[in-house]
């Protein structure tokens, strides 16, 4: 089935039958993140599937800011999500955009409330606030300022604005209703004080919008037509409604709810992200183990196959968990297809060949990859001594065993059939190096003799080659829902998660790899050179077997 031949889903439904009716005329979705974080695998779902709509639908999407509370928010993270996006491939309509730019209509919309008799100013505190609200089985009570004039709550509005008044010790309060069996109803707060500096504004607030009292703004002043979230936000609907209701709104969004995602053995929340890098658990939010897109980047994902795993998880109206393996055949399947060859000996083993004349070297040369003829052949030198992998020998072994063994034969990878003879012990009873023949005219060419070798084995040539560091990696937690049954999900981390190979080699040519560009290392997985060390270090992407059952 091709991309327009699938089903549509039930937002491509809704937007289709918009333009066919000319409900829509233009489709506006937005991608409307809080700078507080990184952005990690389910923004990837949210970037893809606002984007991915407009793309499709002939729209445009923006790129917003929701940075209504300043406590929390950084430039920093700003930046990052930039990057993220735009790697991720997709470009937003026009500049940035930031709810705080919009602070100054906010706050005239909350004067006119006011003016309306629909707000006022509340001098109960966040803890009597909480109490006043009542629960899901009685009823809140109202704020003693409920009935305060217009007059009085305009000028502590402004008074609370300019920063007369401690935090906590006034809101303004939208005046709804206290019985509503909708907890969001409950004359829900406007604005709060905070004495903050904020990232964009500087210091011209003491006061900050809700994000229920912003968002659906943000919106309607945007003209956004599908204005598309995750399913907890269904019970803000009718709040969202009731501001848009009684606002002098430019436009009028409606929202659409779609199912989160969650992945096994991942936690998906900024809030555990971060206390995974402040507690040093990780190193930072670009640790290559780490589901943040920044850290996929790192670690040698691509943008398709984060695309490409978006899109086969598809969008539903329930929650539920996806199975990470599915993200990791995306990667290993778009690797597998894309990445160039590469030889690489983990744990080296010297082979010296015997009836190969000292001094003497040449040139092999073996194709990029199988898969793709546009990447160039890479030149493999060869000497007298080359290493293979510890793993690759055994001085006895049965005839499951296809690789070197004393007295058999087996072929290095473009090279020639080698035969073993001897293995070189050290006084602990370790081989430290193995002796053996080149069987000759082999290069591309089955012995002569007709005496096949067993199997095939990567190589580094002694001479010439590429040291470097590898970083294997484990999933990050050991179990599938890290702090189910709530546990500490701190103590579900994978103290194995991380494992360094501070002596690899590798083929020359790796020399040359460019930062984040996958390779497969034959026999061994998808690797990528990381991006921020110094000097030659490869990280793990994925490794070459596929644990995912594809659906029939
Ligand atoms: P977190 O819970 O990790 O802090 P968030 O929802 O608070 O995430 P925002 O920056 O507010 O983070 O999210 C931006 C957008 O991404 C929102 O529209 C949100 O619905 C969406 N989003 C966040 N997490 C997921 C997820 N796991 N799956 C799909 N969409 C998500
Ligand atoms: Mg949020």
């Amino acid at each position: 089935m091709t991309e327009n031949e699938k089903p549509l889903n039930f937002l491509e439904q809704i937007i289709t039958n918009d333009l066919e009716t000319a409900t829509t005329q233009k489709v506006i979705t937005r991608f409307p993140p809080e700078p507080n974080g990184f952005l990690h695998i389910g923004h990837a779902k949210s970037i893809c599937l606002n984007f991915g709509l407009a793309e499709r639908f002939g729209g445009e999407c923006n790129l917003r800011f929701d940075d209504t509370n300043p406590a929390k928010e950084e430039q920093a993270y700003v930046e990052a999500i930039k990057k993220d996006v735009e790697w991720l491939g997709f470009k937003w309509a026009g500049e940035v955009r930031y709810a705080s730019s919009y602070f100054d209509t906010f706050y005239e919309w909350a004067q006119h409330l006011i003016k309306e008799g629909k707000a006022y100013v509340c001098d109960l505190n966040p803890e009597q606030a909480r109490e006043y609200r009542g629960s899901l089985t009685e009823p809140g009570k109202a704020s003693p300022n409920r009935e305060r004039s217009a007059e009085e709550s305009l000028d502590l509005l402004e008074r609370m604005k300019n920063g007369e008044f401690d935090e906590g010790s006034k809101s303004l309060r939208a005046k709804i209703d206290m019985a509503s069996g909708n907890i969001n109803l409950r004359d829900p707060v406007l604005y709060r004080i905070r004495k903050q500096h904020h990232h964009q504004t500087g210091d011209k607030w003491c006061i900050y919008p809700s994000y229920d009292f912003a968002h659906g703004q943000e919106d309607a002043i945007e003209g956004v037509t599908h204005s598309i979230c995750t399913l907890e936000f269904a019970d803000h609907k009718p709040l969202y409604n009731w501001f848009i209701e009684n606002l002098p709104v430019p436009n009028t969004p409606t929202q659409y709810e779609f199912g989160r995602l969650n992945l096994n053995y991942t936690v998906t929340s900024k809030r555990k992200l971060k206390q995974l890098v402040d507690e040093g658990v990780v190193d930072g939010w670009d640790d290559p183990r780490m589901p943040t897109i920044a850290g996929y980047r790192r670690r040698g994902y691509t943008p398709a196959s984060l695309r490409k795993f978006c899109d086969m998880i598809g969008v539903t109206r329930s929650d539920g968990v996806v199975d990470v393996a599915m993200l990791e055949h995306a990667i290993r399947d778009d690797l597998d297809k894309n990445a160039a060859r590469a030889m690489c000996v983990l744990k080296p083993l010297k082979v010296v060949l015997t009836n190969y004349p000292e001094g003497q070297t040449e040139d092999l040369s073996i194709a990029g990859s199988p898969n793709r003829d546009d990447l160039p052949a890479r030149t493999l030198p060869f000497g007298r001594e080359v290493f293979i992998d510890q793993e690759d020998f055994r001085e006895e072994a049965n005839k499951k065993f296809k690789r070197l063994v004393i007295g058999k034969r087996t072929r290095l990878r473009g090279a020639y059939v080698i035969e073993a003879d001897e293995a070189i012990k050290n006084d602990a009873g370790d081989i430290i190096e193995v002796r053996a023949r080149v069987i000759e005219d082999t290069v591309g060419k089955d012995p002569a003799d007709g005496v096949k070798p067993k199997g095939v084995i990567q190589w580094v040539a002694a001479h010439k080659n590429a040291k470097f560091e590898v970083r294997l990696y484990d999933r990050l937690f050991n179990v599938e829902a890290p702090g189910a049954g709530g546990k500490d999900f701190l103590d579900d981390v994978n103290p194995n998660s991380l494992s360094v190979v501070s002596q690899a080699l590798g083929e020359i040519g790796l020399l040359d790899a460019a930062p984040e560009q996958g390779y497969q290392f034959e026999r061994i997985g998808y690797f990528c050179r990381d991006s921020k060390e110094q000097g030659l270090v490869f990280n793990q992407t994925i490794g070459l077997r596929d644990s995912f059952n594809k659906p029939a």
